[in-house]
């Protein structure tokens, strides 16, 4: 369904007190240092990277600091299609308020904020991963046009910078379902089948991919989305996510 004039308007409202307010940090409201931006600096260290121990598949946090783990009480006995997952973030009630503006309110410009970290980090985290392109996980078309842009491919593109590999998003579609967010975990983990279709499979055959998307709830869009890609011919698929619910 397209936006009504109703929220279009509520979004300008949105967008003019956000450009007279813009010395307000967008989570907690206090006022802003001149040098900071969108967020203050207790909010902005309140972000907490994952540890390193983490399980690699599904990156729960595990307190074995074993570098052989390969599954965990949360992902055992669950088929995974993609080999490691890789996540920056905890996330957390200050990044939650920060996608709920995000995606709701279409603050696309918020996602800056993570770009320090994701070049900082990635080539690290991402070190033992070989990765020939990236491909951000894709809204459907009409979520796309309620959106207007795609949370994933904005944080594909620092990914890709970091690592110094292309990002490519026109090799997937995706159907229009259900919202995610209203569904329970086993619903999630059965609605996908079917969820994205190939458009170009000329385009991945024979090559490491590296999946980006916005959060890493149980896993199953990704999953589905890294089943189709090797289906048609990906050599291996890897999943970076900005954050991670634990
Ligand atoms: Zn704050
Ligand atoms: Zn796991």
């Amino acid at each position: 369904m397209r936006p009504n004039i109703l929220d279009e308007l509520k979004l300008l409202w949105q967008a003019m007190l956000s450009l007279c307010f813009s010395h307000i940090c967008v989570n907690c409201k206090c006022e802003l240092e001149l040098h900071e931006t969108h967020l203050c600096a207790r909010c902005k260290d309140s972000l907490t990277l994952l540890p390193d121990s983490c399980c690699e598949r599904c990156a729960h946090p595990l307190p074995l600091t074993s570098n052989d783990i390969i599954s965990c009480p949360n992902c055992s006995g669950r088929h995974f299609y993609h080999k490691r997952t890789t996540c920056l973030y905890i996330l957390d009630e200050t990044l939650k308020n920060l996608f709920h503006q995000i995606k709701y309110y279409r603050k696309h410009w918020l996602l800056d904020l993570f770009r320090m970290d994701i070049n900082t980090h990635t080539q690290r985290l991402l070190q033992n991963i070989k990765v020939d392109c990236i491909v951000p996980i894709p809204l459907s078309r009409m979520r796309m046009l309620q959106r207007g842009f795609n949370q994933a491919h904005i944080i594909a593109t620092s990914v890709g910078k970091a690592l110094g590999k292309p990002v490519i998003t026109n090799i997937l579609n995706r159907k229009t379902g259900r919202v995610q967010a209203n569904l329970k975990r086993n619903q999630r983990l059965t609605k996908q089948r079917g969820t994205f279709m190939i458009r170009r499979a000329h385009l991945i055959r024979g090559k490491h991919l590296l999946i980006v998307d916005d959060i890493y709830t149980t896993g199953s869009t990704v999953n589905e989305c890294a089943r189709i890609l090797k289906k048609h011919g990906a050599r291996a698929v890897n999943v970076f996510t900005l954050a991670r619910t634990i």
